[in-house]
């Protein structure tokens, strides 16, 4: 049997050809369309004909996760997802509520490859890359669920989301088409571990999202112990990758920094990171985002103090560093950075 297509990861004109193709007039795309954002079934499109969504069912398929199980937060408002792919491969999201509105976090593949010590996505590898429609689709059943419009998205879930770089460029054009979803680039960031040739991509794409950058450390030697990348990509050669994405696109960059006790976190190692950071981006905006350690049990690293976090702090800002220490959300329910896991029966308490 030929395979079935994956609608929700056509863009507009793919999917007005695919109802052309069908024998339809192409205005019925932008139909689909919006029946997609809602998370809808064919069953469910009740302005298209019977007929149309039967060959709908039968010539495409719709890969929206299934919610295997969500977890509220007892401490704020936060919501942890565990989703289920058509392949039975387990993903989770976390939906975030902030002033502003609704944030999701997403994840980009099942499983991660780049080993970092600390972050319990990596524990059991990389099984596979998401399709854009598994991007996407973690939104649209996420906000189907809350009832309310997402407005933010942060990819920062599980995955290395420049290590599956076209689903993930295609996912961001979707998400942020005006017949889609329609969350502007404005309001996305995007986390990377440090794949310097995908930075250079990225800053080519014209897609003005946010760049963050998971640095943690202020040296190679420590960044290699707790971030095998960098023996690929070094500090030098992100930094340096870094200035040239701000002089390609003019967007502010921003620096994950996790603090673990006695590894990373001393009042020196602050002014060390300082230096580092202004000698390199100069006069360019940047800001250092600090995370305090979220534990992961078989990692065994413990999060600094609230008094070292908050002289690390001073000390970036007395150096003219713009820093702040992230909010950690959803504690109670495992859904802090670093603690998204897709592995069945770990999750969650
Ligand atoms: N692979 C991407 C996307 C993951 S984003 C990346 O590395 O950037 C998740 C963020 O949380 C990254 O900055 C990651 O380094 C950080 N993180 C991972 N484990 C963590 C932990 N245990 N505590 C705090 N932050 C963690």
């Amino acid at each position: 049997m030929e395979s079935r297509a994956d609608l929700l990861s056509m863009m507009a004109t793919e999917l007005k050809d695919f109802v052309k193709e069908l024998g339809e007039p192409s205005f019925r795309a932008g139909q689909i369309s919006q029946w997609l954002c809602k998370g809808a079934d064919f069953s469910e499109m009740t302005n298209l004909s019977a007929s149309l969504r039967e060959k709908l069912a039968l010539h495409a398929e719709l890969r929206y996760p299934v919610i295997e199980a969500r977890y509220a937060s007892k401490l704020d408002a936060t919501v942890k997802y565990l989703f289920r792919l058509s392949d039975g491969q387990l993903i989770e999201s976390v939906l975030m509520e902030y002033e502003h509105g609704l944030s999701i976090c997403v994840s980009s593949q099942a499983g991660c490859r780049m080993g970092c010590r600390f972050c319990a996505s990596t524990l059991g590898g990389k099984v596979r890359d998401l399709l854009p429609s598994e991007i996407l689709g973690q939104i649209i059943v996420a906000q189907k669920d809350a009832g309310k419009r997402i407005s933010n998205i942060v990819m920062m879930g599980i995955g290395e989301p420049l290590d599956n770089y076209d689903n993930v460029i295609r996912f961001l054009r979707l998400v942020s088409a005006p017949e889609g979803l329609n969350i502007g680039c404005r309001h996305i960031s995007l986390s990377t571990c440090g794949l310097v040739p995908g930075i250079y991509r990225l800053a080519k794409e014209d897609l003005p999202i946010t760049l963050s950058i998971s640095l943690h450390a202020y040296d190679d030697e420590k960044r290699s112990e707790i971030m095998p990348v960098n023996r690929a990509y070094n500090i030098d050669r992100l930094l340096t990758a870094c200035r040239d994405y701000f002089d390609e696109t003019g967007r502010r960059i921003s620096f994950e920094y996790t603090l673990i006790s006695g590894e990373n976190d001393s009042t020196d190692g602050a002014v060390i990171l300082a230096k580092l950071l202004k000698r390199y981006l100069e006069k360019r905006p940047f800001h250092v985002n600090l995370i305090p350690v979220n534990p992961v049990k078989e990692r065994g690293y413990e999060a600094s103090g609230k008094r070292r976090v908050r002289a690390f702090c001073e000390m970036l800002e007395k150096l003219g560093v713009n820093a702040t220490v992230r909010r950690t959300l959803g504690e109670d329910i495992n859904a802090a950075c670093g603690q998204l896991r897709h592995t069945a029966g770990q999750t969650g308490q």
